[in-house]
C-alpha cells in the first residue's frame, strides 16, 4: 500500500447563520448523507474482507427492504406497479453490477461506499447513453437504487454515533427536522451545516434542546473530515475547522463568558414578566414534544402558547395512533398542571414528514398540499388527531389551533370536522371539553389581509411570523442563499402584524405572536408597543426576554411602535430596535441579542 506523508490542514474559518447560541469545541462526526455525500476510504489489507462483508450486508437488507416493497406494493396497487421493484431486485443480483464492486475493494483497497457509488454511476451513465426516454427512466431508477444501498451502508452512521465515547460536533450538508430532533444531548455538542435558514424547522429544534447551531455554512462539509477539532459558536455564526492554539484559548474565555451570562439570565427566570408601570405581558413556551414542558416552567413560562404536534410523526417510523396522540397530548397538560397550553393540529408537509414518503414529491412544497391542506385532504388523519386533542381536553385548559389557513372556507371546513367529531365522542359518551376554544395562525398574507374577516369565526389569532414573513418577501425561510432577505424587521411584515393585532382588538379576540421573532431580545418592546400582550418562543429564551419586559415601560414601547411603522427599510427599523435595546441595558444586551 502505497503511504504518503500528508501536510496537516490549515485552519479554516467559515461563516454561517447562527441559529441556536453558544460555544462548543469538540471533535467532527461528518454525518453523511448518501445522495451529497461519499466518504472515501483507502483501506489497509486486514479491512478488506470487513469492506467486502459490509458491501455483502448493505446488499442484502436492500434485497430485503426491496421485497417487502415489492410484495405490499402489489398487494396494495397490483403486479404491474410492483414491477418497478422487480427490476431492482433483478439489478442486486446482477453479477455484472455487483461483481465489479467487490473486485474494485479487494484491488483497489477502497471503502465500500465508493465502490457501490461507482459501479452504479457506471450503470446510470451507460443508460443515458442510449439515448432513448426509456433507458432514462430505467437510469433514475438505477440512482434511486444506488442511494438505497448507500443508505444501508451509511445508515451506519447511527451505530457509528452509538458507539463513540466522547461528544462530537455534527458536521453535515443537511439535517432534517426529525433527525435532529432525535439527537441525544449528551452525545451532539452542536451542530454545523452546509444549507439552512434561521427559522427552518431544524434550526427550530436546535434552538430548543439548547444545542448550539450554526447551518448556511454552504461549504463547511467539505473542509471538514472525521475526528478534526472544530468551533461551533452559535452567537456569531463562525465555524472554525481546526483551530489553531491561540483561537481555541480566545474561545475557551468567550465560552467562560457566556456560561457566567446564562447564570445571570437564570435568576430572571423566576421572576414575574411586568412591563416597569406594571403591565404584565403572558410569556407562554413553544415546544415539539411533552417533556419540553419541563423546561417552559423552569425558565418561568406561563404555559405552551404552541404546541407542534407533527413532531410525534417525524420522531416515529409509523403513523401515530389516536391513542399515541392522546397519551402525549395528556402527558402535556398533566405536567402543565392546570397552565393553559394551545394545540396546533398537524403541520405536516413542505419540509416535514410527507416528501420524504411521497410516490411523487411536490415541486413546490412550501406551496403545496402542507399544514391544514394536507388535513383537510387527509380527514381521517385529521379527525384522529382531533378526537385526541378533544378527549385530552378533560386533563386541562386546552385551545385548538388550525396551522397555515389562507381562506375562510379551511377554517369553516376544519371547525366543520371538529363539530363531527364532537358528535362522535358524544355518540360514543366519551367526555371532553365542550367550550373548547379554536384559533387560527396568521402566517400568510391572505389571512393577514382578511383578518377582520376571520376574527368573526374564531375565538384567537396567533401570528407565525416564520412563514408570514417567507410568503410575504417570497423567501424561503429554510434556504441560506437568500437568508440575507429573510428578516422580521421588514416594514412590510411589521404592516401586516399590526393591521392583524387592530383587527382582533376589534373583535376583541386574543392575538398573541409564535413566531421565532417572539424570543429574539431586539423585537421585545415593538411588540409590546404594536399591543402584543402574549408572546409565544422557545423556552430558552424566556429569561431573556423577560429581563427585557421588566426594563421597559409601556408608553415607551408604543412611542417606539409609532416611530418604526414610519420607516420604510428594514435596516433602518434594526438599527433603531438595536440602539432601543442598548439604551434600556448595555450590559445586558450588548451581546448574544439574535435579529
Ligand atoms: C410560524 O410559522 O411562525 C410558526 C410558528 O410555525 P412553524 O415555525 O412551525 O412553521
Ligand atoms: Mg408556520
Amino acid at each position: 500500500m502505497p503511504h504518503t506523508t500528508q501536510q496537516p490542514k490549515p485552519m479554516q474559518t467559515v461563516k454561517g447563520i447562527p441559529v441556536s447560541p453558544g460555544i462548543v469545541i469538540g471533535r467532527v462526526f461528518v454525518l453523511g448523507e448518501a445522495e451529497t455525500h461519499v466518504p472515501h476510504r483507502d483501506i489497509e489489507e486486514h479491512e478488506i474482507d470487513i469492506e467486502v462483508g459490509r458491501l455483502e450486508g448493505a446488499l442484502r437488507d436492500a434485497t430485503a427492504d426491496l421485497v417487502v416493497l415489492r410484495d405490499r406494493t402489489e398487494q396494495q396497487l397490483g403486479r404491474e406497479a410492483a414491477k418497478i421493484f422487480g427490476f431492482h431486485l433483478g439489478l442486486l443480483q446482477d453479477p455484472s453490477l455487483v461483481g465489479p464492486m467487490r473486485e474494485r475493494i479487494r484491488k483497489d483497497r477502497i471503502n465500500a461506499e465508493v465502490a457501490v457509488a461507482d459501479a452504479f454511476r457506471k450503470v446510470t451513465e451507460q443508460f443515458r447513453a442510449i439515448g432513448n426516454e426509456v433507458f432514462r427512466q430505467k437510469a433514475n431508477d438505477v440512482l434511486d437504487l444506488d442511494r438505497r444501498v448507500l443508505g444501508k451502508l451509511m445508515g451506519e452512521n447511527e451505530s457509528r454515533l452509538s458507539a463513540l465515547d466522547e461528544p462530537v460536533i455534527i458536521v453535515a450538508h443537511e439535517l432534517t427536522p426529525s433527525q435532529t430532533a432525535g439527537m441525544d444531548r449528551r452525545k451532539i455538542l452542536g451542530i454545523a451545516t452546509d444549507l439552512g435558514g434561521r427559522t427552518s424547522h431544524t434550526s427550530i429544534v436546535a434552538r430548543a434542546i439548547e444545542i448550539p447551531c450554526v447551518v448556511g455554512c454552504q461549504r463547511v462539509m467539505e473542509r471538514a473530515d472525521d475526528g478534526d477539532t472544530v468551533i461551533v459558536d452559535g452567537d456569531t455564526g463562525v465555524v472554525i475547522v481546526r483551530p489553531t492554539e491561540r483561537t481555541l484559548e480566545e474561545y475557551r474565555v468567550q465560552q467562560e463568558r457566556f456560561s457566567a451570562y446564562r447564570k445571570v439570565l437564570r435568576e430572571t427566570a423566576p421572576l414575574e414578566a411586568v412591563t416597569k408601570d406594571g403591565t404584565r405581558i403572558q410569556l407562554l413556551g413553544n415546544i415539539e414534544f411533552p417533556h419540553e414542558v419541563e423546561s417552559v416552567l423552569a425558565n418561568g413560562g406561563d404555559g405552551v402558547g404552541l404546541y407542534r404536534t407533527e413532531f410525534l410523526y417525524l420522531t416515529n417510523d409509523h403513523e401515530p395512533s389516536e391513542e399515541e396522540q392522546y397519551q402525549a397530548y395528556r402527558r402535556t397538560l398533566e405536567l402543565l398542571a392546570g397552565r393553559p397550553c394551545t394545540i396546533r393540529t398537524l403541520d405536516l408537509g413542505a419540509d416535514k414528514y410527507t416528501q420524504q414518503r411521497a410516490h411523487e414529491p411536490e415541486r413546490n412544497p412550501f406551496l403545496g398540499l402542507r399544514s391544514i391542506r394536507y388535513c383537510l385532504q387527509n380527514r381521517e388523519l385529521f379527525k384522529t388527531q382531533l378526537r385526541a386533542i378533544l378527549r385530552a381536553s378533560t386533563s386541562g385548559p386546552v385551545k385548538i389551533m388550525f396551522p397555515l389557513v389562507s381562506t375562510l372556507m379551511e377554517l369553516r371546513q376544519a371547525k366543520m370536522i371538529l363539530n363531527d367529531v364532537c358528535e362522535e365522542l358524544d355518540e360514543e359518551g366519551i367526555p371532553f371539553d365542550r367550550a373548547i376554544q379554536t384559533g387560527i395562525m396568521i402566517e400568510v398574507p391572505s389571512a393577514a389581509l382578511m383578518a377582520r374577516a376571520f376574527a368573526d369565526e374564531c375565538s384567537f389569532f396567533s401570528i407565525g411570523t416564520n412563514d408570514l414573513i417567507q410568503y410575504t418577501l417570497a423567501v424561503d425561510r429554510g434556504n441560506e442563499r437568500v437568508a440575507n432577505l429573510y428578516t422580521g424587521a421588514s416594514p412590510a411584515v411589521l404592516y401586516l402584524v399590526k393591521q392583524v393585532v387592530r383587527s382582533g382588538r376589534r373583535a376583541g379576540i386574543d392575538v398573541s405572536l409564535c413566531g421565532e421573532i417572539a424570543g429574539e431580545a431586539i423585537y421585545t418592546m415593538l411588540l409590546i408597543g404594536l399591543g402584543m400582550r402574549t408572546l409565544s418562543l422557545v423556552p430558552s429564551q424566556i429569561p431573556l426576554i423577560k429581563r427585557v419586559i421588566r426594563s421597559v415601560d409601556i408608553p415607551h414601547c408604543e412611542q417606539l411602535a409609532r416611530r418604526v411603522g414610519s420607516f420604510d427599510s428594514e435596516r433602518q427599523v434594526l438599527n433603531t430596535l438595536r440602539d432601543e435595546l442598548r439604551k434600556i441595558d448595555p450590559d445586558s444586551f450588548g451581546g448574544w441579542m439574535a435579529e
